[in-house]
């Protein structure tokens, strides 16, 4: 069975750099537009194409910010 991902991106933990979405080949990344606590725009997922490929999660510097969630149906990814 084909898997399939989502990327939950936790807005209190981005820095907003961006290095994810420069990462992504899928584009499925974007800067949301809306500013976390500490001052940043937060990035997000744009909520489906995630191929669970990990570059975002080994180039974000924040321990934390990003998780790969593995689903069992394409529903669970949105
Ligand atoms: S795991 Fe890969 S495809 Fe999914 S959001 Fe991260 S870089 Fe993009
Ligand atoms: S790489 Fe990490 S800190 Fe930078 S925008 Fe993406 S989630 Fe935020």
């Amino acid at each position: 069975m084909k898997k399939n991902y989502r990327v939950d991106i936790k807005p209190q933990e981005c820095k907003g750099c961006e290095r994810c979405i420069a990462a992504c080949s899928r584009s499925v990344l974007e800067m949301s537009g809306v500013l976390n606590p500490m001052g940043y725009v937060y990035a997000r997922y744009v909520g489906s194409g995630c191929i669970g490929c990990r570059h975002c999660y080994y180039t974000c510097p924040e321990p934390g910010a990003i998780t790969l969630v593995e689903c069992s149906s394409p529903r669970d990814s949105l």
